[in-house]
């Protein structure tokens, strides 16, 4: 049980773009989750296709979402921060 709560935290908590713990959290509509500053990087390579798309699911967005920062996530990785989780977490990657 203990283990699998674990797991969950880890998808949870990183970024699947630069697989760290997820910074200024936001999720888009697909309700993936990324930083504010990596999923604002990989759309902006793909503006000059002018389709957004989830790195994770492959769903496209038209047009570009408005990204607000999930309050609750960011809430929660800070107390995961300051737990010591964030550490251990890079050390296991
Ligand atoms: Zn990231
Ligand atoms: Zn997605």
């Amino acid at each position: 049980m203990e283990q699998q709560a674990v797991q969950l935290d880890r998808e949870t908590f990183s970024c699947p773009i630069c697989l760290d713990l997820l910074k200024d959290p936001v999720t888009i509509p697909c309700g993936h989750s990324y930083c504010m500053n990596c999923i604002n990087t990989h759309w902006d390579e793909q503006d000059k296709k002018g389709m957004y798309s989830c790195p994770q699911c492959r769903k496209t967005f038209t047009p570009r979402p408005v990204l607000e920062k999930n309050t609750m996530l960011a809430a929660l990785g800070a107390i995961e921060r300051r737990s010591g989780f964030g550490r251990k977490f890079k050390e296991e990657v």
